[in-house]
């Protein structure tokens, strides 16, 4: 078996404790040493053509992602499978995937919790116009007005979810301390939960001070933050995205920020990654994005290298993969969220 991964690099040579880079590949090697396969690791999405005929398997993670198109699969006809080491397989075609009996796996919950504390993280950033207030201390500036103008308590605000499923309900959950009114919206259940309220989509873009994007990215999600959505949020209300960059409009969202109908943005989420020198966002104004990391934490990265080689035993065992990490299988789409209406 010919098993493809592409794992970005580790250009200083010095993070020994990484275990997604090109050096350490997730300890795959190691891994594979009494068995007779072959292990090719590439850093880069261009590489990925290279291999496209021949490869059984391909690894891959949304930090640094394979973008599995529908000509590309189509091309490589070996391939059995496509494991995602993270959570999020939106990178893949999933309608050719299942076309082709091409199974698609990621490891569920690795990096919920990580993501979670990241994305609490970016509320407070926001609110208390911290990007401002680090500025000035790096500048050499004392201009008290001028961060205390935009930094607000995060206690009574309004804090909606779009997409509660497993790292949606974690934030609110940790947000329950701040005392906040956390209210979401999702596509599987109408339901109010423990920790937030159900409301429907045009109520929770109205009426939240801040918005959390948290759903996959699908046909339905995919630019669905796009200028009419996005000029009905409230006057001077936030929004973080730690779901995927392709879920709010690029250009839309800069026209909003810029006149300052959305106060701020932050997240960890492009579209495409690594996102260009010049994608605007990394210039917007009060921006508090970083780049795609929220859900490699150290913790998480050791998550995933489990889940990775359990499902390669799987594989090489003929043996059926866990039911709640399985996105396709059996030529159909069976992860819920991913499924078309
Ligand atoms: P999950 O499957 O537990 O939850 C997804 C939720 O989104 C569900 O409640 C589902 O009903 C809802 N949903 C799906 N389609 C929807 C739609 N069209 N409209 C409204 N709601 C919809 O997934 P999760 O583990 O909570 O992860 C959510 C997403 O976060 C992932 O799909 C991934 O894209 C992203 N993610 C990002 C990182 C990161 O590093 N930034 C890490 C992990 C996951």
């Amino acid at each position: 078996m010919k098993i493809v991964g592409l794992f970005p690099s580790d250009s200083s040579g010095k993070s020994e404790n990484q275990l997604l880079n090109d050096r350490y590949a997730l300890g795959i090697e190691s891994f594979l040493e009494d068995k007779d396969h072959e292990f090719v690791v590439i850093n880069s999405d261009e590489e990925v053509d290279q291999h496209l005929e021949d490869m059984d398997v391909i690894i891959s993670s949304p930090f640094l992602p394979a973008y599995m198109d529908e000509n590309r699969i189509r091309k490589a006809s070996q391939l059995k499978l496509a494991i995602t080491a993270g959570v999020g397989s939106d990178h893949i075609d999933l309608n050719t995937a299942s076309q082709n009996d091409l199974t698609v796996v990621e490891v569920t919950g690795c990096n919920t919790i990580s993501v979670a504390e990241h994305t609490v993280m970016d509320v407070l950033i926001l609110l208390r116009n911290f990007m401002e207030g680090h500025r000035q201390s790096y500048d050499g500036e004392w201009n008290l007005s001028k961060v205390g103008n935009h930094a607000h308590d995060l206690q009574h605000k309004k804090i909606g979810i779009f997409g509660y499923g497993q790292i949606g309900e974690l934030v609110a959950e940790r947000l329950q301390p701040f005392d906040v009114k956390v209210q979401h919206y999702r596509r599987s259940s109408q339901e109010n939960t423990p920790y937030s309220k159900y409301v429907d989509f045009d109520e929770l873009v109205s009426t939240s001070d801040v918005i959390v994007i948290l759903s996959p990215l699908t046909s339905e999600t995919d630019n669905l933050f796009n200028y009419d959505v996005l000029s009905r949020m409230k006057e001077g209300s936030y929004l973080v995205n730690t779901a995927r960059g392709k879920i709010v409009n690029k250009d839309d969202l800069i026209e909003l920020v810029n006149n300052n109908h959305i106060q701020g943005y932050a997240g960890d989420v492009w579209y495409p990654q690594p996102a260009p020198q010049d994608h605007p966002w990394r210039t917007m104004p009060r921006n508090a994005m970083t780049i795609h990391y929220s859900g490699m934490t150290l913790e998480a990265q050791k998550r995933i290298e489990n889940g990775v080689k359990g499902f390669l035993t799987n594989f090489f065992n003929e043996e059926p993969y866990d039911e709640k990490d399985v996105i396709v299988s059996g030529g159909t789409i069976t992860n819920s969220s991913y499924k078309s209406k």
